[in-house]
């Protein structure tokens, strides 16, 4: 299978009053043709950076994004305005988690459904309402004549999120970004949304970028999973190896933090302390205050991602030859 978004030592830093923040710092990522790679960590751990980065809506004076972002032969990073808005609506689409803040309030459903149409695939107005009624059916919402013609505020949060996959699917994207699709929306919309786009993307070989906060999303979707934390990349690997084998502390924290269905649980785990100040940060292992394996190596040097696994990675001292040596 062949890479269709190569991400290399991808750094997002921002220029703060009180310091650089490293939001993402030096991460390598591959999403494969067809493939589903889920981004995990808890908030702030740099999974929505790094999609912003890679889309570049992100361009702002404090912020430097630095690395390599390929998508095909393309260098994103390097691309023009013009360029970039033509991969965005062309090759690349992304759905956040909010559909109401991309949704204009003022302007009918179907119009906006028809705009990348018109704009991308140069469709002309009847066509391309024709095609728009088509979409909001494909993302099976009933009635899609009279949804077309209706405002944002009349639909509910699900339905919304269909709109927005329909104008995200609409030029028939090699890749989407989905930013927590379905945060925002109640298990069983949520687990509709998720069966969609998993047919959606086997009838198109479409790849996913998925960011995500919930290991059952996860479990749903990936092919690949990375795990983030602090704005590296801890763990990484195939969804059944990573689920089975976790490797890295904070991998198999959040695993132990998971509800698991038929089995009862007096309490459930969490992973003890706090994410750590990204001001504050210092040559370690940035979960050390939280590793109930913390050895005197983590506090002072930096892991680095080894091969743990067919395809799995960990960046841990655990997993150093070195440390027999220590
Ligand atoms: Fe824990 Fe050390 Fe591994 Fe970090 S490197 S996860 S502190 S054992």
């Amino acid at each position: 299978m062949n890479n269709i978004l190569e991400i290399e030592e991808l750094r997002t830093h921002f220029d703060t009053e009180d310091g650089i923040v490293k939001a993402v710092d030096g991460i390598n990522l591959r999403v494969r043709e067809g493939e589903t790679v889920c981004i995990v960590g808890e908030s702030g751990c740099g999974k929505s950076i790094t999609a912003l980065s890679v889309m570049r809506l992100l361009e702002q004076d404090a912020v430097n994004v630095s690395g390599s972002v390929r998508f095909g032969d393309t260098d994103i990073l390097s691309l023009t305005k013009p360029q970039l808005r033509s991969l965005r609506g062309n090759d690349i689409a992304m759905i956040f988690q909010e559909p109401m803040s991309s949704l204009n309030p003022v302007l009918p459903i179907g119009q906006q459904i028809m705009e990348p149409l018109m704009d991308h695939l140069k469709l002309g107005k009847k066509k391309a309402r024709q095609k728009a009624i088509e979409l909001i059916s494909q993302v099976g919402i009933s009635r899609p004549e009279q949804i077309a013609n209706s405002y944002p505020h009349e639909l509910s949060g699900g339905m919304l999120q269909r709109i927005m996959i329909a104008i995200a699917i609409s030029c028939n994207p090699k890749l989407l970004i989905a930013d927590e699709p379905t945060t925002a929306l109640d298990v069983t919309i949520q687990a509709q949304i998720l069966d969609m786009l998993r047919q959606i993307k086997e009838q198109s070989n479409m790849s996913i970028l998925l960011i995500t906060h919930d290991l059952g999303v996860v479990a749903e979707m990936a092919d690949y999973v990375v795990v983030m934390y602090s704005g590296k990349i801890v763990e990484e690997g195939e969804v059944v190896e990573l689920f089975e084998r976790p490797k890295h502390p904070y991998t198999q924290g959040l695993l132990r933090s998971k509800p698991i269905v038929g089995q009862r649980q007096a309490e459930l785990y969490s992973i003890p302390g706090q994410v750590p100040n990204p001001l504050m940060l210092k040559e370690s292992c940035y979960f050390h205050d939280r590793c109930e394996h913390c050895m005197s190596v983590c506090t002072s040097s930096e892991p680095f991602l080894k091969q743990v696994g067919e395809r799995q990675k960990a960046a841990c001292w655990l997993y150093e030859e070195v440390l027999t040596h220590v």
